[in-house]
């Protein structure tokens, strides 16, 4: 029905009833009594109007769908309508709320900093991540200009000129940030930080690794480009000087095959499209064709000896071959004549362990912890005279950490070192499973 209808009918209705009701009382007990009755009625009617009016009122202070009145007459419609009002508002805020907590909730977990401001760079709001990066605090912050908290000089540049188009890279509280603003809306600007403090050392990391590798690569192809050099000039070369400059020339060439292979198995190893293959790995007979080959590499001059106590483990046997073998020739290599060199494989609380130790040259304090990275080398001539790519116990790290383990250094100057690849005891290999 036309609801100016509903509106008007009942209230009509009402005032024909105190007419009629009036008219009654005036034919029954004369005019006065028609006349007040009227009067009581109309004063009845508008105090009912009245009495709603202020529940309408004191309502509005607090207006909450579950405290609306009820009503009558007309004022049964008035507030039902209110309370479909408010409920529908009431539903909108709730989804409003709940959304806004969702989108606060999705920004806390973005790897990146989030802040927003007006067109005039005053803070509004800000992600954890921007307060971390930018050193912010929403609460105490809240309504400061960006550029009286980011006191950076470049940053101030990049305001300045507005070139907001391209990110800018600033060291911010020690990291590497790449910060961009983006203007929105006409009157907001939002600005975004990232964290490239990594990505940047991943780089240098690189960069180090080709100049090393190019620098490692060059040193025995300048020998050998030497030789051949004055092979093409001298063609009469005597016989023992010929072959003496072959024989470098092929311990250069050994060289660069040794350093090619390693980095090759390096990058291997890094590689996630590498996963390690779990297998059996029959320890002992491991162990045994390493200390063969490694007697060989010593021609007698040491007394190597081996213990296996240790179970079989799960691992991948061509990976902890390699890892094993240069714990092996580094004690070999760096262990003077008649030097001993004890091996072990053993069982212990934190799991199985291969052990190398040596009576060898020792390696001082401050090396020890570099002594894994790529091409660190405590004794540079040394390690090159023995055949040596400084790759060894990146290679043996890199092993470790696919088979959970760890390699710990111990060593002491002119006494000797020990080498011991630790794995996790969950490596034991159970022959049920
Ligand atoms: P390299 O090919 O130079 O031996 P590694 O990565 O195997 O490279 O070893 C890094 C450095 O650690 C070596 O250059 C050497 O100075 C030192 N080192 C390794 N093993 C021993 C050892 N058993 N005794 C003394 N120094 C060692």
């Amino acid at each position: 029905m036309n609801p100016q209808l509903i509106f008007w009918v009942p209230a009509m209705l009402r005032l024909l009833l105190v007419v009629i009701g009036a008219g009654v009382v005036w034919a029954f007990f004369g005019a006065a009594a028609g006349l007040a009755a009227a009067l009581l009625a109309v004063t009845v009617l508008v105090f009912l109007q009245l009495y709603y009016l202020n529940r309408l009122d004191r309502w509005l202070d607090n207006p909450e769908s579950e405290k609306m009145p009820d009503g009558w007459g007309a004022w049964t419609d008035v507030f039902s309508r209110l309370y479909k009002m408010r409920r529908n508002d009431e539903r909108h805020q709730a989804e409003l709320a709940e959304w806004l907590a969702r989108f606060r909730q999705a920004m806390s977990l973005l790897p990146d900093g989030v802040v927003i401001m007006d067109d005039v760079l005053f803070l509004e709001w800000c992600n954890p991540i921007a307060q971390t990066h930018l050193g912010l605090d929403l609460e105490r912050d809240k309504g400061m200009r960006v550029t009286n908290l980011i006191r950076h000089p470049d940053f101030m540049d990049y305001i300045i000129l507005g070139r907001y188009e391209q990110p800018l890279t600033l060291t911010l509280r020690g990291r590497k940030l790449v910060v961009h603003l983006i203007p929105f809306e006409n009157r907001r600007q939002i600005l975004v930080t990232h964290d490239a403090t990594e990505s940047e050392r991943i780089d240098m990391m690189r960069r180090d690794f080709i100049a090393n590798a190019s620098h490692e690569l060059r040193t025995p192809l300048t020998v050998i480009n030497g030789f051949l050099e004055i092979a093409c000039a001298q063609p009469n070369l005597e016989v023992a000087t010929r072959q003496s400059h072959l024989k470098l020339m092929s311990e250069q060439g050994q060289r660069m095959q040794n350093l090619v292979e390693d980095m090759l198995t390096l990058s291997r190893l890094e590689s996630t499209d590498f996963p390690l293959r779990r297998e059996k790995v029959h320890v002992k007979a491991l162990l045994e064709q390493i200390v063969r080959e490694a007697d060989a590499l010593s021609g007698g001059k040491h007394k190597i000896s081996l213990t296996v106590d240790g179970p079989d483990i799960q691992g991948n046997t061509e990976e902890l071959r390699s890892a094993f073998t240069n714990l092996v020739t580094n004690a070999i290599r760096y262990t003077p004549a008649q030097g001993k060199i004890d091996l072990q494989w053993q069982n212990t609380a934190q799991g199985p362990q291969f052990s190398v130790r040596d009576s060898g040259i020792g390696i001082s304090r401050e090396h020890i912890v570099r002594l894994t990275e790529r091409f660190y080398r405590v004794d540079k001539s040394r390690s090159r005279e023995t055949q040596g790519t400084g790759l060894g116990l990146a290679i043996v790290k890199h092993v470790m950490l696919r088979h959970q383990g760890k390699l710990v250094i111990e060593s002491t100057v002119n006494e000797g070192s020990t080498f011991v690849a630790q794995f996790p005891a969950s490596s034991v290999h159970c022959d049920n499973g």
